[in-house]
């Protein structure tokens, strides 16, 4: 890919988006980062990647539970990078719990974040990819976006949401030079997947190691996680023009998960 590129990146402060971020500045493209954490933190992540790449890196603190905070950062985004021509949709958060003691606000929460957050940033920069006849929308769903396992119901609900949402973004770019793809990793061993270990080894009746390698690494053929460097790279090629008859897409990062 030959032309610079502008990115912007939800939840990129840590694990997937934060390695999907940093694969976009390595292939020389700008990126708005975007995400919770510590702020000197997240300014050392900012800078070094600056620095490291020669492109602008900045951050919007937007929590994706707000529309109005969504629209100000792809306008802050257009401000500083001039356009937009990769948004990734990435925040995402999870909560593992039998349905009969889901909290509501759990439920609320992740189809908020995983879902319609997606909705919000990619109906703020779609006009002007189709204006420019390029354009490129990664939704990081999930293997359960394309199937289910059991205590993750409103995560489930959200990904699958998100596969459907893609196809149709797809289908309304074709014409203008706009794919929609979704990326849907297995395991990946990022603080989402370690946070729930506990949670999912309470709602089994198992121990956390037991979590690991009859939950976990079970549901993968391989028996490995997969790596955010692996995501960031497919993220790359789909951004790249060697990506462009590809769309409307669900792809399993997963190994082999989905195939069982
Ligand atoms: P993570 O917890 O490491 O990162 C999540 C990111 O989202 C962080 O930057 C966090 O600050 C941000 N975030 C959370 N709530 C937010 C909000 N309200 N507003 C703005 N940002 C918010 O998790 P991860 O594993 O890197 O997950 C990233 C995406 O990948 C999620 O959509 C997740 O569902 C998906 N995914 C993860 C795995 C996995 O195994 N880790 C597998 C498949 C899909």
């Amino acid at each position: 890919m030959t032309r610079p590129l502008n990115a912007v990146v939800t939840g990129s402060t840590s694990g997937i988006g934060l390695g999907v971020a940093t694969a976009f500045a390595a292939a020389g493209w700008n990126v708005m980062l975007n995400g919770f954490g510590e702020a000197d933190q997240i300014e050392a992540t900012r800078a070094a990647l600056e620095k490291k790449h020669g492109i602008k890196v900045l951050y919007n603190g937007a929590d994706m539970t707000r529309p109005d905070e969504i629209r100000a950062l792809i306008n802050a985004a257009e401000e500083a990078f001039g356009q937009v021509d990769i948004l990734v949709n990435n925040a995402g958060i999870q909560h593992v719990a039998p349905v009969e003691d889901f909290p509501e606000e759990k439920w609320d929460a992740i189809i908020a974040i995983n879902l319609t957050s997606a909705f919000h940033a990619s109906k703020a920069v779609f006009a002007g990819m189709k204006k420019r006849g390029f354009g490129r929308i990664i939704n990081i769903a999930s293997a359960h976006g394309l199937v289910a396992s059991p205590f993750k119901s409103a995560y489930v609900a959200a990904k699958h949401g998100i596969v459907g949402f893609t196809k149709t973004l797809a289908l309304e770019g074709a014409e203008h030079g706009v794919t929609c793809n979704a990326i849907c990793p297995g395991y990946v061993k990022t603080p989402l997947v370690e946070a729930q270990i506990p949670d999912t080894a309470k709602a089994r009746g198992m121990s956390e190691e037991e979590v690991v390698q009859k939950v976990i690494l079970e549901a993968q053929p391989t028996k490995q996680f997969v790596t955010v460097e692996q995501i960031g790279a497919f993220a790359v090629f789909l951004a790249s023009d060697s990506a462009a008859q590809i769309t409307g897409a669900a792809h399993q990062i997963d190994g082999g998960w989905v195939a069982k």
